[in-house]
C-alpha cells in the first residue's frame, strides 16, 4: 500500500493499532507527524573506531564483541558489566540499575556502542563506558557473521552508513532501531513528490531543497553528508524543514498583528491638555528612555487600532511612572484606565504611589482587591460601571469577578514575572465595540528571540536607563567559607537601616534530589558524604534566626506558604518589621521594596537573573562551567538582556521560565537557541507573504499557506489567543 502524508501511522508496515498507540502518546498520529520525528544525533557507523585508537575523554562510536559479562548486586542497585573486545583490545561498558539487561549479552555477540569513554577507576584500569547506547548487530560464528547476520547487516541500517539514532517511546517498546526500521519503511512507501506549500520565490530565495529530498536526507544521510554539519542540524535538509516550522509560526504572527491592525480601537489626542496634565503631576525629570518610550505609546494610542505594547525594564527602571503618564493620556481623552498587579500588596503599592501622584489632577481613583468587603466591593463595582472611577487598581479579581467599565480605554497589566500569558489578555474581551490600549509590563528581560515568538505579536519598548539616583547594583561573587564576612556586611547593612533578602535554591532539604535531577548513579556516588549539600531555605532560616543573625528580625517567605501568609509576611517586611527576609526564589520575592538594597543569593550558581544595590552571589565550592560562566557574566554586566540571552543559551527556553509557559510553542524540529538566524529570517519572508509585497508570490500561493495554516498550525501550535 502506498502513503501520503495524512495517512494513520496505523498504516505503515509494521505498526498496526498497538503500535500506532504508543505512537499516539508522542503525538505522533499521521505519516506526516512519523516523519518530523527526526533523530536527535547520528552516528558514525561508516568508520567505525577500532578500540586500540580510543582516548579517554572522548564521545566514540565502536563495533565490537561480547567476551564476557556478568550481573552484580551491589548494596545500592543491580550492575551489569559487559567486557567487549577487538583483537588485544577491550573495553568494560557498565550500566547501572539494568536487571533489564541480565540475560542481554553472549559471548560472540557484535555490539554497536556509543559512549563517553573513560579510564577505569578500578582493578587494573583499561578503559570503560558508563551506560553506554548499545544495538546488538548480530551473532558471528568463529569470528565471521553468519550468512543470515551478513545479509542482514548488508542492506542494513545499523552498519556500514551514518546511523540516525532517534529517542525511544513507551517506556523503550519503540526503540531507536525500531523507529529506524518504520522511517525507512515509510519513507519506502511514500508517494513524492510531496506539495510544497512555502511559495517559490521563497523557496528560491532560502535556497532550499526538495520536502521529499529533506526528509529522506534528515533521517537517511548519505554517505558523503558532513558529520559535523548533521549534527549540529545544519544539513540542507534540516535547514529546510527547521525553515518551514518557523516560517509558518510567523506568518501566524505576522497574521494576528495584521487581524489586530484591522480591530477599531480609540484614536486619543495627546494635545496640550494633556502635555500639561502630564507637567503638572510628574514629580521629576522623565529619564531619555522614559521620554523614547511615553513618546513610543502616545503614538500607538492617537491611532485608531488598539496599542499592544510590552514594557520591559528592570525593577527600578521607572516603568510605574511611564504608566501613570499612559493613564493621564486615556483620562484626559475621558476615559477609564485599569492598572493590574500579579499580588495584593503591589496592587496596594501601585493604588498608593498613584493617589499620592495623581492628586493634583484630582483623578477618581479606586484599589478592588479580593480582600475588599463584599458591601463595599459592590459599591466600588457600581463606581467602575457608571464611569465613576477613572483609574481602577486591583488583581486578577478584576478580570475574574468580570468587572464592568463605562467606557474602558487602557488596560495595563503589571506582569512583574508572575502572570500566564494566557491571562494577560482575558480582560481586553470585556468591552463593547471599541477595544482598549494595551500594555504589558515585565521586569524579566526577555530575549529578542523569544521576543519574537512568544511576544510577537507585541511591540515591545525598552527602558534600558536607571533614573538618576538609583546606583546600579553592585555584584560581588564569593565561595560559601567567606559566609561569615557576609553576614557582617549585611549586619552593617541592616544596622545602617536597609533590609535585605537572603535567597536559596530549595524549601527543605529532601527536594534536593528531585531539584538536582540526580540519577540513581550519582545518588550513589554521594553516598557516604552527609548531605548533597545544597543549603535549605526553612534551616538555614533556623540557622540564621538563631546563630548567624540572632540580633535581626528574620522572616520566611517560600512557593509553599498559603498566599495569605505570604501576603502578611511581605506587608511586615515592607512596614520594616522584619530586617531579613529569607526565600526560596528571587521571583518569589518580586516586590521592589525601596529600603531593601542587599540580596545574598546562596548556591547562586542554581541561579538565572537577579536584579537589585548590592547583590552578593554565594557559591559552594565546586561550580559547574556553565554555571561559572553565566556567574562572573552576571558580576560583569548591568545589562539584564544579555543575562537574559546568555541564561536562555545555557539552560533553554524551557527551564528560561521556569516551568512551561502557556502559548510556549513546542517545536518538532526548530530550536530557538540553535536557529536564531532562520527565525530571522522566517520572519522577514513571512512578512513579505502575508503583506503582499512579493508580485513573484500569487494569490494562489498565499492561499495555500493559509490553507495549510488553518490544517496544521492551530492544531499544533494554538499559540495564545491575543484578544
Ligand atoms: P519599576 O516600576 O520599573 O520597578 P518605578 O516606576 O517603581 O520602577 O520606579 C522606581 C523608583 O524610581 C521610584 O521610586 C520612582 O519614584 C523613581 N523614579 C522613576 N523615574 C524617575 C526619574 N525620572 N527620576 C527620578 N526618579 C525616578
Ligand atoms: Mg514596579
Amino acid at each position: 500500500m502506498s502513503l501520503d502524508l495524512s495517512t494513520s501511522v496505523q498504516y505503515i508496515k509494521g505498526v498496526g493499532p498497538a503500535r500506532a498507540q504508543s505512537l499516539a502518546a508522542k503525538n505522533i498520529q499521521t505519516v506526516e507527524d512519523l516523519l518530523y520525528y527526526l533523530p536527535f544525533r547520528y552516528e558514525d557507523r561508516m568508520n567505525p573506531r577500532t578500540l586500540a585508537e580510543l582516548r579517554p575523554g572522548e564521545m566514540a562510536s565502536l563495533i565490537a564483541e561480547v567476551r564476557g559479562s556478568g550481573f552484580f548486586r551491589t548494596r545500592k542497585m543491580p550492575l551489569m558489566q559487559v567486557t567487549f573486545g577487538q583483537g588485544r583490545s577491550s573495553l568494560k561498558a557498565i550500566w547501572f540499575n539494568a536487571s533489564y539487561l541480565k540475560d542481554r549479552f553472549k559471548a560472540g555477540m557484535l555490539v554497536a556502542l556509543y559512549g563517553k569513554v573513560e579510564d577505569s577507576q578500578f582493578g587494573r584500569g583499561g578503559l570503560v563506558m558508563k551506560q553506554p547506547q548499545f544495538e546488538v548487530l548480530g551473532m558471528p560464528e568463529q569470528g565471521e557473521l553468519d550468512a543470515e547476520s551478513e545479509a542482514k547487516i548488508e542492506h542494513s541500517l545499523e552498519i556500514g552508513r551514518i546511523v540516525p539514532i532517534y529517542e525511544s517511546a513507551d517506556h523503550q517498546k519503540l526503540t531507536s532501531r525500531w523507529f529506524r526500521g518504520a522511517l525507512w519503511r515509510t519513507l519506502q512507501q511514500l508517494q513524492g513528490p510531496l506539495a510544497d506549500g512555502i511559495p517559490k520565490a521563497v523557496r528560491e530565495r532560502m535556497d532550499l531543497v526538495d520536502r521529499l529530498e529533506a526528509f529522506q536526507k534528515a533521517h537517511f544521510p548519505l554517505a558523503g553528508e558532513s558529520f559535523a554539519d548533521l549534527q549540529a542540524k545544519r544539513t540542507p535538509a534540516h535547514r529546510r524543514l527547521i525553515f518551514e516550522e518557523l516560517f509558518y509560526l510567523e506568518v501566524g504572527l505576522e497574521l494576528k498583528r495584521a487581524r489586530l491592525k484591522g480591530r477599531r480601537g480609540i484614536a486619543f489626542t495627546a494635545g496640550e491638555p494633556v502635555r500639561a496634565a502630564i507637567k503638572k503631576f510628574l514629580p521629576f525629570h522623565p529619564t531619555s528612555a522614559q521620554k523614547r518610550v511615553l513618546k513610543e505609546i502616545a503614538e500607538d494610542m492617537q491611532h485608531p487600532t488598539p496599542m499592544r505594547r510590552l514594557l520591559q525594564g528592570d525593577v527600578g527602571s521607572g516603568k510605574t511612572l511611564v504608566a501613570l503618564e499612559a493613564v493621564v493620556i486615556a483620562i484626559e481623552n475621558g476615559h477609564q484606565a485599569a492598572l493590574m498587579a500579579p499580588t495584593e500588596i503591589l496592587a496596594t503599592q501601585h493604588y498608593l504611589s498613584a493617589r499620592r501622584l495623581l492628586e493634583p489632577l484630582g483623578y477618581r481613583i479606586v484599589l478592588l482587591t479580593g480582600s475588599v468587603e463584599p458591601a463595599q466591593k459592590r459599591g466600588i463595582r457600581r463606581h467602575i460601571a457608571q464611569g465613576g472611577a477613572q483609574l481602577v487598581i486591583g488583581t486578577h479579581a478584576l478580570i475574574e469577578e468580570k468587572v464592568e467599565f463605562a467606557k474602558i480605554g487602557l488596560v495595563i497589566v503589571d506582569e512583574q514575572h508572575r502572570f500566564g500569558v494566557m491571562q494577560r489578555f482575558r480582560l481586553m474581551k470585556k468591552t463593547g465595540e471599541a477595544e482598549p490600549h494595551v500594555l504589558v509590563m515585565t521586569a524579566t528581560p526577555i530575549p529578542r528571540t523569544l521576543a519574537l515568538t512568544l511576544y510577537g505579536d507585541l511591540d515591545v519598548s525598552v527602558l534600558d536607563e536607571l533614573p538618576p539616583g538609583r546606583t546600579p547594583i553592585t555584584t560581588r561573587r564569593v565561595t560559601d567559607d567567606r559566609s561569615a564576612d557576609v553576614w557582617e556586611f549585611l549586619r552593617k547593612q541592616v544596622k545602617a537601616g536597609h533590609q535585605a533578602y537572603v535567597v536559596y535554591p530549595v524549601i527543605e532539604a529532601a527536594e534536593e534530589n528531585d531539584l538536582l535531577g540526580l540519577t540513581a548513579e550519582e545518588v550513589e556516588a554521594n553516598k557516604g558524604r552527609s548531605k548533597l549539600g545544597l543549603k535549605a531555605a526553612i534551616s538555614m532560616y533556623d540557622e540564621l534566626r538563631r546563630k548567624l543573625l540572632p540580633d535581626l528580625r528574620v522572616g520566611l517567605l517560600h512557593g509553599r506558604l498559603p498566599s495569605e501568609e505570604k501576603d502578611t509576611v511581605m506587608q511586615r517586611f515592607l512596614r520594616k518589621e522584619i530586617d531579613v527576609l529569607v526565600s526560596t526564589t528571587v521571583i518569589e520575592v518580586g516586590v521592589d521594596v525601596a529600603n531593601a538594597n542587599l540580596m545574598v543569593i546562596e548556591h547562586a550558581e542554581r541561579f538565572g537573573l537577579s536584579q537589585l544595590s548590592y547583590c552578593v552571589l554565594m557559591t559552594g565550592g565546586k561550580v559547574s562551567p556553565e554555571a561559572d560562566r553565566r556567574l562572573s557574566e552576571m558580576v560583569r554586566t548591568q545589562n539584564g538582556f544579555e543575562i537574559a540571552e546568555l541564561d536562555l543559551e545555557l539552560r533553554g527556553p524551557g527551564e528560561f521560565f521556569g516551568t512551561r509557559q502557556a502559548g510556549m510553542p513546542e517545536f518538532r524540529v526548530a530550536s530557538l537557541l540553535r536557529d536564531r538566524k532562520i527565525l530571522e529570517l522566517a520572519k522577514r519572508e513571512a512578512a513579505i507573504v502575508v503583506s503582499g509585497s512579493d508580485p513573484a508570490i500569487s494569490k494562489q500561493e498565499v492561499t495555500t499557506v493559509m490553507d495549510h495554516l488553518k490544517s496544521h498550525w492551530q492544531r499544533r501550535y494554538g499559540l495564545v489567543e491575543v484578544g
